[in-house]
């Protein structure tokens, strides 16, 4: 097999990988212009400063000794298989580079003889990349369960970011449908590189030229909707992860079928993509908005709605604590009005400094007038025509029908419309 179909073969195992931002897009070079983007191989992150990235995301192998059911690289699928040797695959990501196709690498590998056997075979690509050829740029690169704390070292000096995928949600799924790792192999490079991380900060306060371990810090992925776990189970290991392990990003992925598998659902259950979506949503909630997982969901109530937001479903749930006086509210009060952000928060508590705010006001200040109109005061009263009912809340938050050009609510919801009905 020659470097390109290589490519073809690990850079399509890849595309499950979901630790970018989006998936890649096809364009075609144009004349006059420079560079263009294959589907399968390229996907875009963010950096640290802001900047959207894109980055080659390949495997270094699609062999894998362990067979997970969810996953397409299994050791009983009968697919093409391949596997870059380390100059092989830095060569080409630098040619890449040089040619300002990519910007950068995600790098993860099916397990081959050992996890820490891959791991150097891993550890390798990137030292010629980093030392030999002298690339600066991003690299993220996937550890692999079941690496030893030495091998996750050497790996987390050489990449930006470093992520350990959960994959399922609970031990018993995992137990279930990747038999070969145990939890605590996940668990124990996560703890690894948190506390290299934590190492790294005390050593370049004493000295700045020390050598950075993960600057972008870890991430995890886990599959959603393979196996039967709650929406609430998901966001409490999501806050768990995120304390416990100072994780910068938990990425859900839909489960898309790759098997056939008895354990898994059927090839034409629907991919869970606004489940997907609405656990993004909740986890957005934990990580900017001071929201709990608690709040979010709770035993009574252990779905996320798919028609509404969490922020939404969350004041739905606790009208009592509206309207909110957006003159007088904290900034904490005000990033729990649904429409109102964290920026949104912000210029409010700025601008009521110079005078009251009315709603032309939040308006101007770019304010989600169509989502926050239902628990807001400004001097005291609410917009026309707004009143703290659940039933007519709801519905005018669903249907665009019930929204004026500047977000006003209709003075009356349909009657048959009730919460949860939808
Ligand atoms: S260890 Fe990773 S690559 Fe191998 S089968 Fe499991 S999920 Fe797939």
């Amino acid at each position: 097999m020659n470097t390109i179909d290589k490519l073809e073969v690990l850079t399509d195992s890849a595309k499950y990988d979901v630790a970018c931002t989006s998936s890649g897009v096809a364009r075609a070079g144009e004349k006059g212009k420079l560079g263009n983007t294959i589907a399968g191989g390229l996907c875009h992150s963010f950096s640290s400063d802001g900047r959207c990235i894109t980055l080659l995301k390949v495997l270094l192998t699609n062999y894998c000794m362990y067979d997970c059911a969810y996953c397409q690289n299994r050791r009983s699928n009968d697919v093409p298989r391949a596997m870059f040797d380390p100059r092989e695959l830095a060569e080409l990501m630098i040619g890449f580079y040089r040619r300002n196709y990519i910007e950068g690498l995600f790098l993860s590998s099916g397990i081959v003889k050992s996890p820490d056997y891959t791991m150097e075979l891993m550890c390798e690509t990137l030292r010629l990349i980093r030392r030999e050829y002298g690339f600066g740029g991003y690299i993220h690169a996937k550890a692999i369960p079941g690496a030893s704390r030495e091998a996750v070292g050497r790996l987390g000096l050489l990449a930006d970011r470093i992520s350990v995928n959960l994959e399922l949600p609970s031990e018993e799924s995992l137990n279930l449908l990747a038999p070969d790792k145990p939890r605590e192999d996940i668990f124990r490079p996560m703890r690894n590189i948190r506390d290299g991380i934590t190492e790294n900060r005390s050593d370049i306060a004493l000295y700045r030229h020390a050598p950075t371990f993960a600057p972008a810090g870890q991430s995890t992925q886990m599959v959603i909707g393979a196996t039967p776990e709650t929406d609430l189970q998901i966001v409490r290991l999501a806050e768990g992860l995120y304390n416990k392990y100072s994780l910068k990003r938990v990425f859900y992925s839909a489960y898309i079928p790759v098997g056939t598998s008895a354990l898994l659902p059927p090839g034409d259950t629907p991919v869970p993509l606004l489940r997907e979506h609405r656990l993004y949503q909740a986890d957005w909630l934990m990580r900017f908005y001071g929201f709990a997982a608690n709040e979010i969901l709770n035993e009574d109530n252990p779905h996320l709605n798919p028609y509404l937001d969490p922020k939404c479903g969350w004041a739905l749930n606790n009208l009592h604590m509206f309207p909110i006086e957006v003159n007088t509210a904290d900034l904490e009060m005000l990033l729990r009005i649904p429409g109102i952000g964290p920026t949104g928060a912000k210029k409010i508590v700025a601008a009521r400094r110079g005078a009251r705010l009315t709603f032309e006001d939040l308006v101007k200040l770019r304010i989600v007038m169509r989502r926050a109109v239902y628990f807001i005061t400004c001097c005291g009263k609410m917009a026309p025509g707004a009143k703290i009912d659940q039933n007519y809340i709801y519905y005018n938050l669903l249907s665009d029908a019930g929204r004026t050009p500047h977000g006003m609510p209709l003075a009356q919801p349909p009657e048959q419309l009730r919460l949860g009905s939808a």
